[in-house]
């Protein structure tokens, strides 16, 4: 059933607790922590407490929980003092677009210069 989670997902086992993560930011909705490897000086993860695959079919499911994401993101670039020099946020949807771990999850990224377009 959408949402339910998922045995083999290593985000729902970051939303259990039994994968450890460096927690920057929790709301009822979402869970937000730091990338294990870091693209930039702030790269945080903000993913659903729920298992959808990916931002398109959370769109679908709950809409709203997209929306907490985005405040999240701001929140987590204040937090950093990014929110004035700026930060990107990214969706990266289906294996050609470099998503690898299939929970949806919005990169929020910033601390330095960020090049356009992207790679
Ligand atoms: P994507 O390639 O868009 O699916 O992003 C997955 C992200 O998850 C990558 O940036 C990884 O570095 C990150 N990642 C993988 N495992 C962990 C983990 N255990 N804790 C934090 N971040 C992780
Ligand atoms: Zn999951």
């Amino acid at each position: 059933m959408a949402g339910e989670p998922q045995a083999d997902c290593l985000f729902c086992k970051i939303v259990a607790g039994d994968v450890p993560a460096t927690v920057v930011r929790e709301t009822d909705t979402t869970v937000a922590f730091r990338d294990i490897n870091p693209q930039a000086p702030t790269h945080v993860l903000v993913i659903p407490r729920a298992h959808h695959p990916n931002a398109a079919a959370l769109a679908e499911a709950a809409p709203d929980v997209l929306a907490v994401m985005m405040r999240e993101a701001r929140e987590i670039a204040a937090g950093d003092g990014i929110e004035g020099t700026g930060y990107r946020v990214v969706f990266n949807t289906g294996s050609g677009a470099g998503q690898t771990v299939f929970h949806v999850h919005a990169h929020v990224l910033g601390g330095r210069g960020l090049e356009w377009p992207p790679g």
